[in-house]
């Protein structure tokens, strides 16, 4: 049988008992009716005096004990509470040890945690990030970190809505120390902002990006001083010919070593700055065009040099960046192509920017190769390389370059086919040209 149709027979037998007490003394004292009545009002009654006893109970639960009431519904319904009750103090103690243990762990994280919420309002922290960013305590609960952490970068990081890489930011221009910060979305509009201390890194940084820039600055007037010489011997007409070849292959190294400082020194500028660079127009028609004719004044090139430019829209970036970037592909194009091959050059802009690319007809590059040919001094095949007289810098200079403008290099090879480098700009990057009708 059913609890409940248990529970509900139980009543109605009580209810009759009551009732069959309340006849018996009905017809003692001669009034049925009165005797029944008084025998079903003491049984509310006793029902109503187990209701008040039951909800002081619930009122104090805490430190009172549950009424004594073993029996029938009454000790039915008290045991399902007390059981109820401590399977919420069960549950309860383990989400408090739980929580307990979360905040002694994310206390004792190296980094600095803050969780946000989708206004951006400081809904707890850890200590690290109390340290780091200077919050106090209950106090800064609720307020909005932007107006707390007053660095403009990270305002612009947190706006940017890009949150794939850490934003590294100086915390005072007056002191040395680098935060990393780093925002995680989760849930409905909650946010984890993680910070760490990153100045030993970025000093370090610092100093490997000096130590090369000043080797190659400090390396270049020896050299200088030597290709001289070197060219002067050369062109000198009474040296002994077992000389030339030697001589030759001297003057060959010496351009190697003066193209790899010169790439360096490249790098060493592109890296000086972080940001992205300001915006001019530059006309990338026009610079393909002489980025054409020069490989085509080449002693040996391939055959067809095509160029492409379905857009008239300007570049907004740094000329001299861009020229260094789009010259190294056309120039590795050109110089990994048989005499045999084609490249072809293309400028067009859509809804997503602007894109570059150069496509060639040469040996291609194996997939696995492909990551990391961006890599400084990578190369496929060294001998190759060495022979045309590549540094192994050209496509890291093309990968930094690109970053400034906040630009992706996308490549794309196959072996034995070819290979495509393209250069994806925003759109925020592309000038569209001013018509005839709105100008005039
Ligand atoms: P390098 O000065 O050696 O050309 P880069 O950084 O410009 O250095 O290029 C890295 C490597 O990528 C090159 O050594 C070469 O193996 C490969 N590579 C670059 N461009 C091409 C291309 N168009 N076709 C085939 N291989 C290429």
């Amino acid at each position: 049988m059913p609890l409940g149709v248990r529970a509900a027979l139980y009543v109605a037998l009580r209810v009759l008992a009551a009732a069959a007490v309340g006849v018996l003394l009905g017809l003692v004292f001669g009034r049925v009716w009165i005797g029944v009545a008084a025998a079903l009002a003491a049984y509310l009654a006793w029902q109503l005096w187990l209701l008040v006893r039951l909800d002081a109970w619930l009122r104090n639960r805490r430190t009172a004990d549950p009424p004594d009431v073993a029996s029938g519904l009454w000790g039915d319904v008290i045991t399902q509470v007390v059981r109820l009750h401590r399977r919420k103090r069960f549950h309860k103690d383990r989400v408090m040890r739980v929580l307990r243990e979360l905040r002694r762990s994310t206390a004792a994280m190296p980094d600095g945690v803050v969780i946000l919420n989708g206004e951006n309002e400081i809904v707890w922290f850890n200590e690290k990030a109390s340290e780091y960013l200077d919050l106090t305590r209950k106090v800064d609960y609720g307020l909005r970190i932007d107006n707390l952490v007053r660095m403009p970068e990270f305002t612009r990081y947190l706006q940017s809505g890009q949150y794939t890489l850490p934003a590294i930011i100086r915390v005072d221009p007056g002191d040395d120390r680098y935060l990393a910060f780093q925002l995680v979305s989760y849930g409905e509009g909650q946010r984890l902002l993680m910070v760490r201390d990153v100045s030993r890194r970025v000093s370090l940084e610092i100093m490997r990006k000096d130590f090369i820039a000043n080797a190659s600055h400090e390396l270049r007037s020896p050299l200088t001083v030597i290709s001289g010489y070197l060219e002067t011997l050369a062109s000198e007409s009474g040296l002994p010919p077992d000389l030339a070849e030697p001589l030759a292959e001297m003057r060959r190294q010496s351009a190697r070593m003066t193209g790899i400082i010169e790439d360096l020194l490249v790098l060493s500028r592109l890296e000086s700055a972080d940001g992205q660079v300001e915006g001019e127009p530059v006309d990338v028609g026009a610079m393909l065009a002489t980025l054409r004719k020069d490989i085509l004044a080449r002693p040996l090139h391939p055959a067809k040099v095509e160029l492409r430019v379905d857009s008239q829209a300007q570049l907004l970036g740094n000329e001299t960046m861009l020229h260094s970037a789009f010259m190294n592909l056309v120039e590795n194009a050109a110089k990994y192509t048989p005499a045999s091959g084609s490249i072809g050059l293309r400028w067009w802009t859509d809804a997503r920017g602007g894109h570059f690319a150069v496509s060639d007809t040469g040996p291609g590059i194996a997939a696995e190769h492909i990551p990391r040919l961006t890599e400084r001094f990578y190369r496929v095949d060294i001998g190759r390389s060495r022979a045309t007289g590549g540094s192994g810098l050209g496509l890291a200079i093309v990968k930094h370059a690109l970053q400034r403008h906040g630009a992706e290099l996308e490549i794309r090879s196959e072996e034995g086919r070819g290979s495509t480098f393209t250069c994806h700009f925003p759109a925020t990057r592309v000038a569209q040209p001013v018509t005839r009708a709105a100008s005039g």
